[in-house]
């Protein structure tokens, strides 16, 4: 069987044919019919939404002899010479290999002949950002002043890229991203006149995955149908013939990983790579979800549209997982998966590898880096104050005592803290406090008050300030010298080091002393910081 590309057998002959694209075709139509036409369109939009298609179409009817309501009549000596390619009329220039000049300089000379048949020239300029500055002053001088036969027609992906002189002569449509509905539509159309045998789901995937994109929608189909010739078109075979993860699937597994559900997180991607996805696309494809999910939970939505490049569809799924995920927890998956695809290049066993990394992803407290610690904090923080609402002290059900913790010899020396240990105490306050088993009360005045250390003099000393209303409390409670040794021994505990510990009131603070706070550090993690190197064994939760 002698197969014809679909994109090329389907290529639409009228406006009525061309699919999610009504706002312009609507116009043009109008304008060949009142014979209202410009002489110089530009048509932007991403690819393969249709604009050569219009240009060509529109190139047919203002030179068809009988055209219908604004339609080219597609039988016509003109309609016929145009289709075949073989019209003086119509002129194509891809501006991406011939954007030199000269070559426009040579076109443009043309101009000033009349048509021989037919009532317009009609010039294609593809690619038009493209262009030499030289080809766009030539090309200017045409449109300042051009003949009343001639028609411009402008295509581009780019417009940021035309100079504003050109801009400004031309009338401007933007071609829109095709929806998946009129995509699939399209699609179920061209399977059923063709024969081929294609479940709903199937034809849905590749209207999702070509995002927008009508020629790259058939050609993906085309090649789904030759690796199954003849054979019904399922998704688990589109799948597999594409080798291409299902975006849908990366909200869910995002959904599942951020839960924590490492089984539901394991079973979604072993159904991709069954399913013969390809494991380096799927992570490569994963982390450009993640990060589109990054910048729409940190970004505002103009911003974001303008840095995704996605279909509203697609924005839309963006927006209801990033209300969700915090970004630290998404920064922290890119983070493992681009390690993951750096080790899978010398990699044998790639799977393990990978799935290895989807465990890292659910399991924040298996992962020693810095922003597994903020996932951890802040976790500890909702279950805080969860604690906190029903009353119970975290202490008495706290992770961190279950624990079979081995406790430090009472004459074993430990080391001094050093300022980066003080530092890292700092930051891990709210941690450190809920595993302190004391009290609620003086859990809750720990809380609110202010670790800092003193950055000048570098003493091994961990400075511990309480400020606001509960100075009056704090001094009565807190300050006293059994409970300041408890807390030494609990930082011995859990660091394995020694730093002396110093109760204060904010009003009697000491000079030189620098306050780390959770937001504070959380602050300096989103550029990207140390405490790489973790933290204790036993500390584990
Ligand atoms: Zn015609």
């Amino acid at each position: 069987m002698s197969y014809v590309a679909l994109y090329r057998k389907f290529r639409p002959q009228t406006f009525d044919e061309v699919s999610g694209q009504e706002h312009v075709t609507k116009t043009l139509k109008n304008q060949v019919r009142t014979g209202r036409l410009q002489h110089a369109y530009l048509f932007v939009g991403t690819r393969g939404t249709g604009k050569t298609s219009v240009a060509k179409i529109l190139a047919r009817a203002v030179n068809c002899e009988q055209p219908d309501d604004g339609n080219p009549c597609g039988v016509c000596d003109s309609c016929r010479r145009i289709g075949d390619a073989v019209s003086m009329n119509v002129i194509e220039i891809d501006a991406a290999s011939n954007n030199g000049v000269d070559h426009i300089r040579e076109i443009i000379e043309e101009v000033q002949y009349r048509p021989t048949d037919g009532q317009y020239k009609v010039y294609i300029i593809d690619e038009v950002h493209m262009l030499s500055a030289g080809a766009f002053n030539a090309l200017l001088k045409t449109l300042e002043e051009p003949p009343s036969y001639v028609i411009f027609i402008l295509a581009t992906t780019e417009a940021a890229k035309i100079p504003v002189t050109i801009l400004s002569r031309c009338q401007r449509y933007d071609f829109r991203r095709i929806d998946v509905d009129t995509i699939t539509a399209r699609m179920r159309y061209l399977t059923e006149t063709e024969g081929v045998r294609a479940d709903e789901k199937a034809l849905r995937f590749i209207a999702r995955a070509a995002d927008g994109s009508m020629r790259d929608a058939l050609s993906l189909l085309d090649r789904c149908i030759a690796f199954y010739m003849d054979e019904e078109l399922t998704y688990e075979r589109v799948l597999k013939a594409l080798g291409e993860a299902d975006t849908t699937v990366f909200g869910k597994l995002t959904e599942a990983a951020v839960r924590g559900d490492s089984g539901g997180a394991l079973r979604i991607f072993s159904s991709q790579i069954s399913a013969g996805v390809e494991i380096g696309q799927f992570i490569g494809d994963y982390i450009m979800f993640l990060r589109n999910l990054l910048i729409t939970a940190t970004s505002s939505p103009e911003d974001a549209a303008a840095m995704i490049d996605a279909s509203e569809e697609q924005m839309d799924e963006l927006r209801g997982l990033a209300s969700g995920t915090d970004p630290e927890t998404c920064m922290r998956f890119i983070r493992i998966l681009s390690d993951l695809e750096n080790r899978m290049r010398y990699a044998a066993n790639r799977r393990v590898l990978a799935e290895t990394a989807v465990l890292m992803l659910t399991r924040p407290e298996s992962d020693r880096s810095a922003d597994a610690l903020v996932q951890r904090i802040r976790l500890l923080e909702t279950r805080l104050d969860e604690l906190a609402e029903r009353g119970i002290s975290p202490a008495a059900d706290g992770p961190a005592e279950k624990k079979d913790v081995k406790p430090r010899d009472t004459g074993e020396v430990l080391p001094d803290a050093a300022p980066e240990d003080l530092r890292r105490i700092c930051g891990d306050w709210k941690r450190l406090i809920t595993s302190l088993p004391s009290s609620i009360l003086k859990q809750q005045l720990l809380e609110n008050a202010h670790p800092q250390y003193n950055a000048e003099t570098l003493e091994n000393r961990l400075y511990v300030e309480f400020g606001g209303g509960q100075q009056e409390t704090a001094a009565a409670v807190a300050t006293s010298d059994d409970w300041r040794q408890e807390f030494v021994k609990h930082i011995e505990k859990q660091y394995g080091i020694h730093a002396d510990v110093e109760f204060h009131v904010t009003k009697d603070r000491p000079a030189g002393l620098r306050t780390v706070d959770v937001d504070r550090m959380i602050e300096a993690l989103s550029i990207a910081v140390e405490v790489e190197d973790g933290m204790d064994d036993e500390d584990e939760f």
